[in-house]
C-alpha cells in the first residue's frame, strides 16, 4: 500500500509493545512529516542506547559499565537482595524510597508453558551471590501475576533449602493482582515493601 520503506517502519514500529498496525501507521506518517533533525534524533537515541547500555554483572540490572550505580554505591545494604523480573521493575521500586538494599533482575518469570524454565533466568547466579555470604534477606517482587508467583515460589523453595539461615519475604499484598510491577504507584508498592512477609 506504501513505499516500501514507509512500510517497513511501520513493520518495525507494529512490533513495539501496545502498539497496534493503526498506531504504528500514526506514528510512520508523524515521523514521515517531522524534521529532520528531530526524526533522526530518535534513530540516534535508539542506536546510542544499544550501543552503550548492557548488563550489570552483578544483579543484571541495565548498566552502562561493568556494573550498575546501585551496585557501584556503597550506601546500599549489600544484606538485602530484592529480586525482580525486568530492569523496568527497579525504577517504581526506587521511586518508592522503602528499599535500601541491592537487587537482582531475573530476566523475565518462570512459564514452562512457554518454554522459559530455570536455567533461562539469572537465578543461578542469584544463588551464587546468597552463597557468597553478607545477604540476610532475600526480598522476592516478582509480579503478582501466575508466571511471577510461580517463579517467587520456586526460589524461595530452593533459598530455604540451600541457604536456611537467610530471610526470604515477599511483598504484601495490595498490589494489583494481574498487574505488572512497573504499573503500581509508589505509594502502594512502598506499603508492600513495608509490609513484606516470609514466605
Ligand atoms: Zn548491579
Amino acid at each position: 500500500m506504501f513505499a516500501a520503506p514507509v512500510n517497513r517502519l511501520i513493520t518495525e514500529l507494529a512490533r513495539l509493545p501496545g502498539i497496534g498496525q493503526r498506531t504504528a501507521q500514526r506514528l510512520a506518517f508523524h515521523i514521515l512529516s517531522a524534521s529532520e533533525e528531530e526524526a533522526l534524533g530518535l534513530a540516534d537515541a535508539i542506536r546510542e542506547v544499544k550501543a552503550t547500555v548492557g548488563h550489570c554483572d552483578v544483579c543484571f540490572n541495565l548498566a552502562t559499565e561493568s556494573t550498575c550505580r546501585i551496585c557501584q554505591d556503597e550506601r546500599r545494604e549489600a544484606a538485602t537482595i530484592c529480586v525482580v523480573e525486568q530492569p523496568s521493575d527497579v525504577i517504581p521500586i526506587e521511586r518508592s524510597g522503602e528499599f535500601h538494599g541491592r537487587y537482582h533482575v531475573l530476566g523475565g518469570a518462570l512459564s514452562p508453558i512457554d518454554g522459559v524454565d530455570p536455567e533461562d533466568l539469572k537465578i543461578a547466579e542469584l544463588y551464587a551471590r546468597v552463597d557468597a555470604g553478607g545477604v540476610r534477606e532475600v526480598v522476592l517482587a516478582t509480579n503478582p501475576t501466575t508466571t511471577g508467583e510461580a517463579t517467587a515460589l520456586h526460589i524461595a523453595a530452593a533459598l530455604r533449602e540451600r541457604s536456611p539461615d537467610v530471610a526470604v519475604t515477599r511483598l504484601a499484598s495490595g498490589l494489583p493482582v494481574g498487574a505488572d510491577l512497573e504499573y503500581a504507584d509508589e505509594v502502594t508498592l512502598g506499603k508492600a515493601l513495608v509490609g513484606r512477609r516470609a514466605l
